[in-house]
């Protein structure tokens, strides 16, 4: 059956499980999620495995994450059963670091673009749409965002999580006895690459990202999809 999003209030009203289905359902083999796997993606995954099992999941590969997270990752697909594709930027790690060393430092921006941002524009240029698992209190960026996107690069953004909380990703975890990351336990509320992120000193999860370098977005979710 083919189903049209007429409008996001229509999208609104269903329970997370149900935006899966309706997405999904429109969409089929031309949708896409993406995945940081840290802890607070456990509740989308898990949802991802149980209503929509097939839809492939990518994995943006920096060569910078810990690696904790990529023994967590790991972890998680093979207990969930996801259909995981990892891309890296057109390089590859080694000839990065060779040409661009501690770009990280001086140019974090330049740094994510090729690193995060042209690798999923580049993968997603296979698909029609792109769900992922941002919500609106991570942010502010994130607050302007909406449950369905239309971006200048032709693909539809699905944000099904975008209305629940911090409280309901955790409720969510305990209540379903789900793993979670392993550097938790330091502090670390949100985990993106080693060497841009620290533990949250002050209870906010995005606190720890870029520390003290005035950037708290890789571009993803704020540049991708707005200058094609
Ligand atoms: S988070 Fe840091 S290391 Fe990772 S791509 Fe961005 S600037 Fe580079």
């Amino acid at each position: 059956m083919t189903m049209t999003i007429k409008k996001t209030s229509e999208f609104v009203d269903l329970s997370v499980e149900d935006r899966l289905k309706f997405t999904y359902e429109k969409f089929g083999n031309d949708l896409v999620v993406t995945s940081s796997f840290q802890s607070q993606s456990v509740p989308l995954l898990h949802l991802i495995s149980k209503h929509i099992p097939k839809v492939p999941v990518i994995f943006l590969d920096t060569g910078f994450h810990f690696p904790e997270t990529i023994a967590f990752k790991d972890q998680l697909v093979k207990q969930f059963g996801l259909n995981v594709i990892e891309i890296t930027n057109k390089m590859g790690h080694g000839t990065f670091k060779q040409e661009y060393g501690q770009l990280y430092k001086k140019d974090p921006d330049q740094c994510c673009y090729i690193n995060k941002v042209e690798p999923l524009e580049r993968a997603l240029s296979d698909y029609k749409a792109w769900m992922t698992g941002i919500r609106s209190d991570q942010t502010e960026q994130r607050k302007k965002a909406d449950y369905i996107q239309q971006l200048d690069n032709g693909i539809t953004k699905i944000c099904p999580m975008l209305d629940w909380t911090n409280h309901d990703v955790w409720t969510y975890v305990h209540i379903n006895e789900l793993p979670e990351h392993p550097l938790l336990e330091k502090g670390y509320l949100s985990v993106g690459c080693a060497p841009c992120t620290q533990p949250s000193e002050d209870g906010d999860a995005r606190s720890g990202r870029w520390k003290g370098q005035g950037k708290n977005e890789c571009g993803l979710h704020n540049k991708l999809g707005k200058d094609s």
